[in-house]
């Protein structure tokens, strides 16, 4: 372990989730000294408050685990939530990051007060002073509900998908689920069997590619436990199809690899939807890709359950019985559960980031959230992003993504702890010229030529990703150029 020179030197880290842990993990190994501010009482982000039936990840276990912490273990090849939670409380136990953990402490406030020190005061009080501030926030914590009229006048139980309420039993309940994102399309399969009904309410069909998810048999968990070589190799492997073929895509770098997405999600419908006018139904009228791909075996033969239902008609508004769509059918119902996202956007808010000058990130991101690289903004010295603006997002795996952008900030972070400067922030003119050179190449991306609307958008109707391969990512931030950064 290489130890940095500064023994008064400490990092504020807020969030303790998948990106916050490991962000621990690269300074406990750099020598740094860091305390991890987290709002809740348990470490795990998304994974802890998402907890509805049906959810696993669609990225493949053995791609989604830190670089660093291999785990035979995982039970299918998507791992359930319940599981994934497991594996990153574990982790932070197991690498002793978790007594650095203050729970139930959340960031209200990181005020730059000169001479490289912010203040961060939490729902605590004041912790003092730190040389450097990491926001690892995550991406998609806050739920959105729907601007729907009457939304609080229906009588029965409702709530978000992400604050699933398990003490309202679904058992032989009519149930509507607004949404057909990953999050709506995992729930119905999960309920349609116990549920009376279940109606699911669609603005936009959705393209979705057909991938079962196995468990894995013992003799395989031997195999990769007898073997790390085996586990690494799989990785790589994964990390070349999803993160270099797949996200090439989606940035107009093969349009063979498109074109196939898009036959693999037709011929999905084609075979597995039977009744013609309901497949049109499920038909997108944009490219498969544009959306976030949605994986599932399960949501196609779900839908066609007896006890389930499209509704595919607008909806008017919400009264006390359920649902009421334009055609003015009533849709009755005991439950509804809201699968309609989240704002990408929220970042470190709620709380309140003031930097140089006084001037607040807020303010700054008024018209739009943009940053060095994804990972910094000028006249915010030594605040640092993991999963910042222009981060690869959607259908990639964000622990990778993180690992990257975390192993470039522990670069920059050990300048500081070293005493090479005490304070960095990248230039104006880097920053406008990274994201003029973004807004460019994200025309050429499926996200914006695919014909629709998604979370990707911003209030500006600009799509907020990384427009270039995956490839591009890791060569960008394999090294700080310092020529770019403004350092005291
Ligand atoms: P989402 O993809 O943003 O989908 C929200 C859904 O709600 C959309 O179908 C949207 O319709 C609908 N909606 C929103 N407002 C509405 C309104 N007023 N009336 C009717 N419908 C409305 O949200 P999500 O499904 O929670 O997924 C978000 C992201 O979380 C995913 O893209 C993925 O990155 C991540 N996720 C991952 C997993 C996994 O790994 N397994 C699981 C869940 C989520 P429109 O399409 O018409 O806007």
């Amino acid at each position: 372990m290489t130890s940095a020179s500064n023994a008064s030197f400490k990092v504020a880290i807020i969030g303790a989730g998948a990106s916050g842990i490991a962000t621990a993990v690269y300074l406990q190994r750099a020598g740094i000294a860091f305390t991890v501010f987290e709002r809740a009482g348990d470490v795990g982000g998304t994974w802890r408050d998402n907890t509805y039936p049906g959810l696993s990840c669609d990225v493949p276990s053995h791609l989604y685990r830190y670089s660093f912490a291999p785990n035979a273990e995982w039970s299918h090849e998507y791992s359930p939530a319940a599981e994934i939670h497991a594996y990153f409380r574990n982790v932070a136990e197991e690498l002793g990051i978790i007594e650095k953990v203050r729970l139930s402490s959340e960031v209200t406030k990181a005020e730059f007060v000169g001479e490289g020190l912010w203040r961060i005061t939490t729902t605590k009080g004041d912790e003092g002073l730190f040389n450097a501030v990491i926001a690892a926030t995550g991406v998609l914590h806050k739920p959105v509900l729907p601007d729907i009229d009457g939304r609080d006048s229906f009588a029965g139980a409702s709530f978000h998908s992400s604050r699933w309420n398990h003490d309202v039993a679904l058992a032989g309940k009519r149930v509507g689920i607004i949404g057909t994102g990953s999050t709506a399309t995992q729930i119905l399969p999960a309920i349609v069997d116990e549920v009376a009904s279940v109606s699911l309410f669609q603005r936009t069909p959705q393209w979705i590619v057909n991938v079962p998810n196995n468990p894995f048999p013992e003799e395989k968990k031997t195999a990769f436990r007898d073997e790390p070589q085996k586990m690494a190799d799989l990785y790589d492997h994964l990390n070349n199809v999803f993160n270099q073929r797949f996200a090439a895509s989606l940035v107009g770098e093969n349009d063979e690899g498109l074109a196939e997405m898009a036959r693999a999600c037709r011929q999905n419908l084609e075979d597995n939807v039977h009744d013609v006018d309901l497949r049109r139904r499920l038909t997108p009228s944009y490219q498969a890709g544009c959306k976030r791909l949605i994986v599932s075996d399960k949501f196609y033969p779900a839908i066609q359950s007896p006890n389930a239902r499209l509704v595919d008609t607008r909806i008017a508004r919400i009264e006390s019985p359920g649902v009421r769509t334009s055609d003015g059918l009533l849709h009755e119902l005991d439950v509804i559960v809201y699968a309609t996202g989240f704002d990408p956007f929220a970042f470190f808010r709620p709380a309140v980031i003031v930097g140089r000058n006084g001037l607040s990130l807020n303010e700054r991101w008024k018209e739009s959230c943009q940053a060095y690289r994804s990972v910094a903004v000028p006249g915010f010295p030594n605040l640092f992003f993991i999963g910042g603006p222009n981060s690869p997002i959607g259908n990639f795996s964000f622990l990778r993504t993180a690992e990257v952008q975390i192993g470039y900030v522990t670069k920059l972070v050990k300048l500081l702890a070293e005493g090479a400067h005490r304070e960095v922030e990248p230039t104006e003119e880097a920053t406008d010229a990274f994201n003029a050179e973004v807004e460019q190449a994200i025309k050429h991306t499926v996200w914006v030529t695919g014909g629709c609307t998604s979370w990707y958008f911003d209030k500006r109707g600009k799509v907020v990703s990384w427009p270039w391969s995956y490839g591009r990512f890791e060569a960008d931030l394999k090294q700080p150029r310092m020529e770019e950064f403004k350092a005291a």
